[in-house]
């Protein structure tokens, strides 16, 4: 796997509140990566530390790994929140601004992005008649100047109605397409269900968890063992029954149970029962219910 980003331990406080500990995660290239979490669960703490706005207490962070690069921030494209754009201006006009202000992307280039939002028809337009969904288009408009490599966008349908959403939904999607990787903080998990390859999930500062959304929101229970005999380890979880399937990695087994059936004590009790003694006895992922309960209960 290639990543674009690499998050190794950060961790920060606001005085008292700890908004990150010690998270680290890796963003793939080309994915469409979700930072998943309630409010407070400290998602724009984190992409604003690796965006350079914050400093962290601890731990680093690295893009295309090289720590720090100032070459390299050009290849990113941000959305922390609605920028301020003249209201009665048009499109257009506040596209040539942010270029002039921020050096990103060509005059010439402005049309092409005008395009890819779908805003061309409405580029004359006051931003001030500009529905919501089209303000927020235009937001995306403005960080796909210069041609980014990766987009960082923090809650790009907050406020939304559903069609609002859904055009957003379906841009992220075609700028996917082409090859940017994106990456999205949400507290929406439908959404991020719906257009992310791979997600983190965050809770008070925590992260609890990330992989690909199948991994992550697998509705079965996943438990990794191991064990120095690999094949009677194998061989005497076969025995016990009950899970659907079981996948044997290079040094572990991973078995998948239906969602809630699996009984980490009893597993143990066997495997020790029959001789074998574990070194690794892992719940590995949990059903989107599960997470919900998670994220959502204190
Ligand atoms: P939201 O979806 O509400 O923006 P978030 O997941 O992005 O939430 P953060 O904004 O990163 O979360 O906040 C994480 C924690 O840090 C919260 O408890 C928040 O109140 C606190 N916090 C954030 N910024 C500051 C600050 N400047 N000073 C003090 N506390 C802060």
């Amino acid at each position: 796997m290639h990543a674009v980003l690499k998050i190794d331990g950060i961790s920060k406080a606001y005085g008292s509140i700890q908004a990150l500990k010690n998270v680290s995660l890796e963003i793939p290239k080309g994915s469409v990566f979700g930072i998943l979490g309630p409010n407070g669960s400290g998602k724009t703490t984190l992409m604003s530390i690796v965006l350079d706005i914050l400093k962290a207490d601890s731990g680093s962070y690295s893009w295309f790994n090289e720590p720090n690069h100032p070459a390299e921030r050009k290849k990113i494209g941000t959305l922390l929140e609605t920028p301020n754009f003249y209201h009665y201006l048009s499109a257009v006009d506040n596209l040539n601004i942010t270029h002039a202000i921020s050096g990103r992307g060509s005059a010439a280039a402005i049309d092409e992005v005008l395009e890819i939002v779908k805003l061309t028809e409405r580029k004359k337009s006051k931003f001030s008649a500009y529905s919501l969904g089209m303000k927020q288009r235009l937001a995306i408009g403005a960080a796909l100047l210069g041609n980014p490599e990766i987009l960082l966008l923090d809650e790009p349908t907050n406020g939304l109605d559903p069609v609002g959403i859904a055009e957003i939904r379906e841009l992220i999607i075609r700028l996917a397409q082409k090859g940017i990787t994106i990456i999205i903080a949400s507290h929406l998990l439908d959404e991020i269900e719906k257009i992310c390859s791979h997600v983190a999930i965050l809770k008070k500062g925590h992260l609890l968890t990330t992989g690909t959304v199948d991994e992550v929101l697998s509705n079965e229970d996943i438990i990794e063992l191991s064990a120095a005999n690999l094949s009677g380890l194998k061989k005497c979880i076969q025995d016990l029954g009950g899970f659907s399937s079981i996948k044997a990695l290079e040094n572990r087994i991973q078995v998948f149970y239906p969602f809630g059936t699996a009984n980490m004590e009893a597993l143990n009790q066997h495997c020790f029962n029959n001789g074998i003694t574990l070194n690794l006895l892992l719940h590995k992922k949990k059903s989107l219910e599960t997470k919900f309960f998670e994220l959502t209960n204190d």
